[in-house]
């Protein structure tokens, strides 16, 4: 590799980690990362998933952004701490893994099929509304993520659960009605109004 290719990668690779360093919650931690694999050997699911925790630092490092943006492996995390409780770096892991797939989402790169991230939408939405989550809406909300028809078949395959989470007032048709809320909504909205703020003056400062 000539030398202005070799200097043009190293610029690039060095970018990305400024990047996430800059913008994505505990992002600063990524670079202490040794490579050491515990945390994808821990991972309950980490079989499964395109790229274990461990990789994802790695490809963060090689500046791999598109890849590494537009993963579903931080949408599969469950938060189980396992891998935090291990790393031997003390690396909050489940902090970056979420903070990369909220950043992912807030550039619209993050996967739009992928399940976890349309509950964790749903989830959000519903619950940042009154500052309680509403569960019959959210359960509502679930069914029918997948559009009308899905929704029909999964209503009538957990009417029984649900008829029963109605007598037994595990549920209330009240909540259609706009169900509880915390007393000062309105405060909510506000320090979330100011959160997205801060978090787009951050950006726009890195972004120059
Ligand atoms: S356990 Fe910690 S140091 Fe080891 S690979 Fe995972 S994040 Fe890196
Ligand atoms: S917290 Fe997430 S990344 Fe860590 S072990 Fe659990 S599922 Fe895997």
């Amino acid at each position: 590799m000539s030398t202005m290719n070799q200097a043009k990668v190293e610029k690039y690779r060095n970018d990305f980690l400024k990047e996430v360093t800059a913008n994505v919650e505990e992002g600063e931690w990524v670079k202490m990362c040794m490579q050491c694999g515990v945390c994808a050997g821990s991972c309950p699911f980490g079989p499964y998933w395109e790229h274990p925790p461990q990789e994802i630092f790695m490809m963060i490092r090689a500046g791999k952004r598109e890849e590494v943006l537009t993963s579903t492996s931080m949408w599969m995390c469950t938060s189980c701490y396992n891998c935090i409780a291990r790393c031997p770096r003390e690396l909050p892991i489940t902090h970056i893994m979420h903070g990369l797939a909220h950043y992912a989402d807030r550039l619209g790169l993050a996967p739009k099929n992928q399940p976890t991230r349309k509950f964790a939408n749903l989830f959000w939405n519903n619950l940042t509304k009154k500052g309680r989550a509403n569960e019959l809406k959210l359960g509502i909300a679930l069914y029918f993520m997948n559009g009308f028809i899905e929704g029909i078949k999964t209503a009538l395959k957990m009417q029984k659960m649900g008829l029963n989470m109605f007598k037994t007032k595990r549920l209330s048709p009240m909540e259609l009605l706009g169900g509880h809320g915390i007393k000062d909504t309105g405060g909510l909205h506000a320090i979330l109004k100011k959160a997205r703020e801060i978090e787009l003056a951050n950006a726009e400062k890195f972004n120059g």
